[in-house]
């Protein structure tokens, strides 16, 4: 897999660092470069974006033995070298709202610099076994939430697609998926729903819109600050009906509105998903 990598970042040098981050850990240790090392890899003359420090310079990065070595305006020694001139080398890109979760998917997002491709909205009906199918075979790190859209189509068709919006389905299943879209779920269907999701919670995941959900439910933002910040205000609003709250009704808001900072932190803060690193 490492091999693939760096073969990927010589042809697409931006990807170059981004793809090391994930090879070689993200945070590595960066010093000053002793004057006779011979690194396993460097990444020469590119310039190099480090958010953490503020750089934003052309430098040389050398990585051994799996980490960031040095980051120098010196000219590096390296077993490799990998020419990244007029190219930005930078972190790897973590992208929250990616549905393309499937190898195709991995080498595309490598290509564009992304080295954790996260699907948080759609999610999947089933977090155990996405996560199975991805174990020790992914080109970049990636992680998903449990998602209302999957879970209702796996409880009203029978048909798991997977990754929610990602996986391959034959025309018959999409044919059904797109009726069962259409038709009103039964009481029985709602309660295994809601039995679905509450399993993929206890599995480390909820969507942003279960977090937006629990912060409405405890009366911690009011049912607007939830709406407008939903991914889907549709599935959210579906999801307090579930719970047997009105979607007309406000709890009563635990702080003063108007303080626009405090509404965004805690919905990041409450999201939770499963890293997995490759
Ligand atoms: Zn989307």
């Amino acid at each position: 897999m490492a091999a693939q990598g760096v073969k990927l970042g010589i042809r697409i040098a931006v990807a170059a660092a981004a793809l090391l981050a994930v090879y070689f850990g993200v945070g590595a240790k960066k010093s000053a470069a002793p004057e006779d090392a011979t690194y396993d890899i460097v990444i020469a003359n590119g310039n190099v974006m480090d958010p953490e420090s503020g750089l934003d310079a052309v430098r040389n990065v050398g990585i051994s033995g799996g980490q960031i070595r040095a980051i120098s305006s010196e000219a590096l020694k390296g077993k490799q070298t990998i020419d990244a001139k007029g190219l930005v080398v930078a972190p790897g890109f973590i992208d929250l709202h990616e549905h393309g979760q499937e190898p195709r998917n991995y080498q595309f997002q490598a290509r564009d610099g992304v080295t954790t491709s996260l699907e948080l909205e759609a999610g999947t009906a089933d977090v155990d076994s996405w996560y199975a199918a991805r174990e020790g075979k992914s080109l970049i790190n990636y992680g998903v939430s449990i998602g209302h859209i999957p879970v209702r189509t796996k409880v009203l068709t029978k048909i798991s697609s997977d990754s929610g919006l990602g996986g391959k389905l034959s025309p018959a299943d999409m044919a059904a998926q797109d009726a069962a879209a259409h038709r009103q779920a039964t009481p029985e269907e709602l309660v295994q729903m809601k039995e679905a999701m509450e399993q993929g919670i206890q599995e480390g995941c909820q969507t942003f819109d279960q977090a937006l959900f629990a912060m409405y439910r405890d009366g911690i933002i009011v049912l607007d600050q939830a709406l407008i910040n939903a991914d889907s205000a549709n599935n959210l609003r579906l999801k307090i009906k579930l719970a047997g709250l009105k979607v007309d009704q406000e709890p009563v808001p635990a702080q003063a509105p108007g303080q626009d900072a405090s509404r965004q932190e805690p919905v990041q803060a409450a999201v939770g998903f499963r890293l997995r690193k490759n």
